[in-house]
């Protein structure tokens, strides 16, 4: 056990995990060249497309260093707030991380979160300052050594200067994490015990738990008992990452590996939870807990969103596709539900923005289901007489309600100084309160909260424009504030669009319902008929606009003479009371479209 080093890679988004980790896996010769790739660890389709890290991808490897053989196993970790449970569960496992810094960029808001992460959760970091191929100016890189020096409270001296591109200082890298990060501490158990820190599934030997093994052994075909659950059944397969999954006979003390038990449902094998390897040892089903790791919070979705099929035949696909996604991301909540005008669909809760968009990408493109979506929304805490209660949707608000409590975040935004300007121009737009502002050497680190209904606006978007995509943000969750806010509904054609309504602070709210009117007019698909668009405050009209009807609809059947033109008309006018229904179920809030809409 002396010889095994776990880690992870944490960084801020893009700066170079995955590539760096191309490099270790060439170096110890665990992917054969012809088959490497950049990125190598992002297997998604979309994480290959999209160049970010959605899912944590363990890789075991073989290292020698001074004459010795050691295993090093690696995670890499994805770098956005919204997958920070991912991180935390990678920190788990290791008993190091290595801190990458973009030479370019310099701390960001991401660097400071996950390396107070990892401090908390006692790993040894080895910080790095990477990219180093694109610096000319030298003195740059010794300023950002001497911040990273003081952030992580080491000697200059110990801040590696990399590439993942080049290679250089790389095999530094490996041999730091060899002579500085602590093998793992012995377990004190005599059976063998895991913490299940990830799951995946497989078509052929269903769900496969990715487990940091604590204390003792697992062999193939021993008993293993879930302490959450107390079910008894046998290991079918154990093995390693490499980084596809290996089997072996046996994985022991100290390592990081999978095992495979044929169990399928998801609801039995949870992240989080500790095995025990049953028939080692006598122990008695009462006292289990006992044995029980500290295992993870399970994490609450903060945005949610209801998905319906574009074609209500496709509604068993879907509820396919989300169950088979499921599998995979254990973070996503997902509801049935029924809406008059959409049908059959269901509400997803997510962990962020992103985590929705990925979803929602990732159903259309690898499952093929065309889908209509309804505005993102956060958990509202509604205050009436009878108590109180949590609504997802604005639609969910009761008509008594005297009080709703909105869910606020600390943001902490890094920013180079002269932004700081632009910046505080967002500052009404996103109901940003109580802002402070601290040096963090060539940037400033910026503290403000704000409602994170606001974040899930285009927040992101604007911060980027603001700032010339210098700026970056982390956030977290801060707790319940009353808002001052009220709902408001979409008509299109005398019907209420479910999914369409949405808070609003009350101070301009006509505004934004005049605003959401023209935009709902400029997106929404002319039809035979005219339609209006009408924004409502309870049962008040407060905004409105007109989308003219298509116009030269029968204007090339007149030529067939006047008969044939009535029949038309007919025709038209009995389906007009179908397509009306169809229209409105055809009114589809695309990715794109609400995305537009949510835009200030
Ligand atoms: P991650 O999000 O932290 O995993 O970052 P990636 O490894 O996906 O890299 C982000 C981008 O930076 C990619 O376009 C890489 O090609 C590029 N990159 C990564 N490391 C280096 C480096 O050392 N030098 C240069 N010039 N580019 C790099
Ligand atoms: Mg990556």
């Amino acid at each position: 056990m002396n010889n095994i080093r776990n880690f992870c890679i944490i960084a801020h988004i893009d700066h170079g995990k995955s590539t760096l980790a191309d490099r270790f896996l060439e170096i110890t010769k665990t992917v054969e060249t012809r088959q490497m790739q950049a990125q190598y660890l992002d297997q998604l389709e979309l994480e290959r497309e999209r160049g970010i890290t959605i899912k944590m991808a363990p890789v075991r490897m073989n290292y020698k260093y001074q004459n010795q053989n050691f295993i090093l196993n690696l995670i890499d970790t994805p770098g956005h707030s919204d997958f920070s449970y991912e991180v935390s569960r990678a920190l788990q496992a290791v008993e190091g991380g290595i801190l990458l810094v973009d030479a370019t960029q310099g701390i960001q808001a991401q660097t400071l979160s996950h390396f107070f992460a990892a401090s908390k959760a006692q790993l040894k970091i080895i910080p790095v300052i990477n990219k180093i191929d694109l610096i000319q100016d030298a003195n740059l890189l010794y300023k950002l050594q001497e911040e990273i020096a003081q952030l992580v409270n080491v000697k200059k001296e110990e801040i590696i200067f990399a590439s993942g591109k080049t290679g250089e200082g790389v095999e530094k890298i490996l041999n730091a994490l060899v002579s500085k990060i602590p093998p793992p501490k012995p377990g004190n158990l005599k059976l063998g015990r895991a913490l299940i820190f990830d799951s995946f599934y497989d078509d052929h030997k269903g769900i496969i738990a990715s487990i940091r093994v604590t204390d003792g052994e697992f062999k193939l075909g021993d008993d293993v008992i879930f302490i959450s659950n107390k079910i008894r059944t046998k290991i079918k397969e154990v093995g390693y990452f490499t980084p596809k999954i290996s089997p072996q006979n046996i994985i022991k003390e100290g390592e990081i590996g999978y095992l495979a038990t044929g169990i399928k449902n998801t609801k039995q094998i949870k992240i989080g939870d500790t095995i025990l390897a049953a028939n080692q040892a006598n122990f008695s089903y009462q006292n289990l807990d006992l044995f029980a790791l500290e295992g993870f919070q399970e994490p609450n979705p903060v945005v949610f969103v209801s998905f319906y099929p574009d074609n209500a035949n496709d509604y068993d696909n879907l509820k396919k596709s989300l169950e088979r996604l499921n599998l995979n991301d254990s973070a996503l909540k997902i509801e049935a539900e029924q809406n008059e005008i959409l049908g059959r669909g269901f509400k997803v809760g997510f962990l962020g923005k992103l985590h929705f968009e990925i979803t929602a990408e990732r159903l259309k493109r690898e499952f093929k289901v065309n889908i209509i979506t309804t505005f993102p929304s956060v958990v509202y805490k509604v205050i009436t007489k009878d108590g109180e209660k949590f609504i997802t949707r604005p639609e969910e608000l009761p008509s008594n309600y005297e009080e709703i409590w909105e869910p606020i975040i600390k943001v902490t935004i890094i920013t180079p100084v002269e932004y700081l300007n632009q910046i505080m121009s967002l500052y009404n737009k996103f109901r940003m309160t109580n802002i402070t502002t601290k040096i963090l050497g060539n940037n400033l680190e910026i503290l403000t909260t704000m409602p994170l209904v606001e974040l899930i606006s285009d927040f992101d978007d604007q911060l980027k424009s603001a700032t010339s995509g210098f700026a970056s943000f982390s956030y977290e969750f801060l707790g319940y504030k009353k808002a001052n806010i009220e709902k408001l509904d979409c008509f299109v054609a005398g019907e209420m669009i479910p999914g369409m309504s949405r808070f609003f602070p009350k101070e301009n709210i006509e505004k934004e319902a005049r605003k959401i009117a023209e935009k709902l007019k400029n997106l929404l698909p002319k039809e035979q008929f005219p339609q209006a668009i009408q924004i409502k405050i309870g049962g008040k009209v407060i905004a409105r606009e007109d989308i003219p009807a298509i116009k030269k609809l029968l204007g090339n059947f007149g030529k067939n003479g006047g008969d044939r033109t009535r029949k038309m008309k007919l025709w038209q006018k009995q389906k007009r009371g179908k397509e009306k229904l169809k229209s409105l179920a055809r009114v589809k809030i695309e990715p794109q479209v609400f995305k537009e809409l949510l835009k200030k």
